[in-house]
């Protein structure tokens, strides 16, 4: 897509975000949609949903709202096409196109229109999105199947798409790494970095990575600050999204285990790793986050559901992911006034060597990968791909100590 460059006296050294001011009741829909869902209120004694969100319900006063998922079909009733706005942010993105929807569970809401919708009156879905400043916006998209939904320039402003974009994998050598890197080179990143921590090993898997034409092969090693460092001043300035996907995962509780080494290897790479990744690349992609359509976007964590309640077979990962989770939020805070998106991904067990004793369902690799593109292309914040997950989120919503105990029994 051909773009307008810029005037250069124009250009603002600061990333316009856009504008983020909303009320606590507003943030229902911003936590729905940090995890990739469309949530309306709705009025637990008269059935009323609503939207905009209120304190009260609109039509009966009552207090008693609930955030219920909608499916979010529609109608869409007018367009319009914005040629000039007072908001600096869309001003830089001119044109752009709004309409209003009536949606069939009742609301209207004024909605970004995804390009392939024609004009009014027209079948549409909407969902909710994070824009750059982490707040949810609705956007609407065409019912019709055959659109390509990835390409629409609106929608690459709330998304995350690696079509395009320089990725660096923290680390290849692992079956998720290689996965990741076969499902960010198949959605059409345009350069993957692929870090390895021993240059001098060939790893398995080592030759198909070489074959991928975007790969390039870049020793680091997370568990060295100098590694770290060494890799971030020859690239940092280039990298638009960051995978930190390097672990070490042992199956050890506390009883079954003496001394701290294999605690503190956790965490050197789990949770110190992170750090230093943050401390080195952090910096340079906030820089990077004004540069418009070419600028630093995302910034990936592989946790795990296990740093949201400790799996004691599994103990002491479980306490480097809880760690690198903490921690993971202190980033995001920092990441987003530049408008870096930060996606902490909580995986069930994985289907690799270190979780051979779980019973499955696990999640394979090239699904966790799938998921994980997935998630970037719909800009989500915080992703729980696979069955396991799921349901184990379901249950800490519902009551984490009940996961705690289901967990260590
Ligand atoms: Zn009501």
């Amino acid at each position: 897509m051909a773009l307008k460059r810029k005037n250069p006296i124009l250009r603002t050294r600061l990333p316009t975000l856009p504008p983020a001011a909303r009320s606590r009741a507003a943030l229902g829909l911003t936590a729905a949609a940090a995890e990739g869902r469309f949530a309306l209120q709705s009025c637990k004694d008269c059935g009323t949903v609503q939207y905009p969100p209120r304190e009260a319900c609109q039509r009966c006063l009552s207090q008693k709202l609930v955030w219920k998922s909608d499916k979010g079909s529609g109608e869409l009733v007018s367009d319009t096409t914005l040629h000039h706005s007072n908001d600096l942010f869309f001003r830089e993105r001119l044109p752009w196109r709004l309409g209003l929807v009536r949606l069939d569970s009742g609301p209207s809401v004024v909605a970004h229109l995804h390009a392939g919708i024609a004009a009014a009156p027209a079948r549409v879905t909407v969902s909710a999105r994070l824009d750059r400043a982490g707040q949810a916006v609705i956007v609407a998209f065409p019912d019709a199947k055959e659109t390509d939904m990835a390409n629409d320039r609106q929608l690459r402003e709330f998304g995350c798409d690696p079509r395009n974009r320089k990725v660096l994998v923290t680390d290849g050598k692992s079956a998720v790494g290689q996965a990741l890197v076969q499902g960010l080179a198949a959605a059409g990143a345009e350069l993957i970095w692929v870090g390895h921590a021993e240059p001098w090993k060939k790893f398995p898997g080592f030759a198909e990575l070489e074959k991928i034409p975007q790969v390039t092969l870049v020793p680091l090693d997370v568990t060295d600050s100098k590694s770290v460092q060494e890799v971030a001043a020859e690239i940092g300035g280039k990298v638009d999204i960051l995978v930190s996907n390097a672990e070490l995962h042992r199956a050890y509780g506390i009883g079954n285990r003496a001394g701290v080494e294999t605690a503190r290897a956790e965490m050197d790479v789990n949770y110190f790793g992170l750090l230093r990744l943050a401390q080195h690349f952090g910096g340079v992609m906030r820089a990077r986050g004004a540069d418009g359509q070419a600028s630093a976007v995302a910034w990936v964590n592989l946790l795990s559901i296990y740093a949201l309640a400790n799996f004691p077979p599994h103990g002491t990962f479980s306490a480097s992911k809880a760690a690198a989770h903490s921690l993971a939020q202190c980033l995001r805070a920092e990441m987003r006034p530049a408008g870096v998106r930060v996606l902490n991904v909580f995986p069930g067990p994985i289907d690799d060597e270190w979780n051979q004793l779980i019973q499955p369902p696990k999640i394979a690799p090239a699904n966790l990968a799938r998921a994980i593109v997935a998630a970037l292309r719909d800009g989500v914040e915080d992703a729980y791909p696979g069955d396991v997950a799921q349901e184990w989120l379901e249950r800490w919503r519902d009551n984490p100590k009940a996961l705690e105990k289901e967990l260590s029994s």
